[in-house]
């Protein structure tokens, strides 16, 4: 799977994106280990915190099907007809620290070019479930 055939399903996805409040759509796309994807979108709340992001919602129904080992995953988002790179929020990134080593991928547009950074590279020095000490 490609970078670029990942980001299609995000974009596909982002047209489901419920956000009457912000108007900022958000996409992803998420690639396991075996190959199979999961998408999502941003489902806003009225009650703010209640919102769930695209990436976190895509990781849900990954976990929800047993996966747990995952590749990569494209995000777009933004107001309508902007092209500017959407990088996930703190949240997902932590959430993403879960499941993923450092070199799990994240793949953003600019413009119509695709460029990705490392979770390692976009959350280091982050608190991790080997602190727990469990
Ligand atoms: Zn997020």
């Amino acid at each position: 799977m490609s970078d670029q055939e990942l980001m299609q399903l995000a974009e596909t996805a982002r047209t489901n994106a419920y956000a009457p409040y912000s108007s900022f759509k958000v996409g992803a796309a998420l690639l396991c280990s075996d190959g199979s994807i999961y998408t999502g979108c941003n489902v806003e709340n009225s009650s703010y915190g209640a919102s769930m992001c695209a990436e976190r919602a895509a990781i849900s129904k990954a976990v929800a099907d047993g996966k747990r080992i995952f590749v990569k995953i494209a995000v777009c988002g933004g107001k309508v007809n902007t092209e500017t790179p959407c990088p996930p929020c703190g949240i997902c990134r932590q959430v993403f620290r879960e499941f993923c080593e450092d070199n799990f991928r994240i793949v953003m547009k600019n413009g119509n070019s695709l460029f990705s950074d490392t979770i390692g590279d976009l959350l280091p020095l982050c608190f991790q479930k080997s602190l727990l000490d469990l």
